[in-house]
């Protein structure tokens, strides 16, 4: 296997300046790819830049808001203006919530659909053109397992990840003809700011220890841990290589085994 097997590919991850994203924009990187980095707030991903620099790859850094069209769009026009557009698309920036049905607040709902599925959609729909005309690329869209499975208290994540998994499986039929694949990983519970703050709240609502809370989040799986974002960010490196041109269309789960569909 080559040693840098995406060597001159053009990558963008968003929500790239922590977590999973950046796990995902480094593994791209040191696989050989020339990494576009974004999320809303900047000096975290300066810091992911220059790490991505010092492997001696090429970095944009373009700020963006996943959830606002213009903001999309001055995004997808600053990478095409560069670099002429990306072969790899990971759209990885989301936001996690939770609360009661009963007297669910709207805002949770239509902030949830905004950025985990319409943000998916905006990125996507932008970058895709110079994906068809190049005849080759690869969407890599980070959904969850709650993509597959309901919980309670998280109707509104969970519906936003079920959107994903059905734009990701429609879209991979859409692009069959031009060497795209479309694909969806399905983590279970990751070591991410994210989950410490999911913690912290569990904990705060139920008087659990942060301890506790985190034992029983790992136990939920039965290999009894949390994933590390490294895991999440190899099968993405994988699925961007060549070597995985046929494999479109899924929704991989990356969860110690609790879900097995
Ligand atoms: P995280 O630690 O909270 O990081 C989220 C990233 O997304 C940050 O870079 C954040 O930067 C960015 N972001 C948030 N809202 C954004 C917006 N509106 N526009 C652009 N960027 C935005 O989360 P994570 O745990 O790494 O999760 C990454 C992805 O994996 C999410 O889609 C999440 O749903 C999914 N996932 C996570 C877990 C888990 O257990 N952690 C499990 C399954 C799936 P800014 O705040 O600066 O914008």
């Amino acid at each position: 296997m080559s040693e840098h097997p995406l060597n001159n590919r053009r990558a963008l991850v968003t929500g790239a300046s922590r977590g999973i994203g950046q796990a995902i924009a480094l593994a791209l990187a040191e696989a050989g790819a020339n990494v576009v980095v974004s999320a809303r707030s900047l000096p975290p991903l300066e810091e992911v830049a220059t790490a991505i620099r010092q492997m001696g790859r090429e970095c944009l850094v373009v700020p963006c808001d996943v959830a606002d069209p213009q903001q999309v769009a001055t995004l997808a026009s600053t990478i095409i203006e560069a670099w002429g557009g990306v072969d790899i698309l990971v759209n990885n920036a989301g936001v996690a919530g939770s609360h009661k049905f009963l007297n669910h607040p709207d805002e949770l709902w239509h902030r949830m659909l905004a950025v985990n599925l319409t943000g998916v959609y905006y990125v996507t729909k932008a970058l895709v053109p110079p994906m068809v005309s190049q005849k080759w690329g690869r969407i890599i869209n980070i959904a969850s397992i709650a993509g597959k499975t309901g919980a309670r208290y998280i109707a509104a994540y969970s519906a936003s990840k079920h959107g994903v998994l059905g734009f990701t499986r429609s879209l991979a039929m859409e692009l069959v003809d031009y060497q795209i694949t479309v694909n969806a990983i399905c983590p279970g519970y990751v070591e991410t700011p994210m989950t410490e703050t999911n913690i912290a709240n569990i904990a705060a609502r139920t008087g659990m220890s942060p301890a506790q809370v985190r034992h029983t989040l790992a136990h939920m799986s039965p290999q009894g841990r949390l994933i590390e974002p490294e895991e999440v960010a190899a099968l993405t490196v994988y699925l961007a290589r060549d070597e995985a041109r046929g494999i479109t269309g899924q929704a991989i789960n990356v969860d110690g085994g609790t879900v097995q569909w």
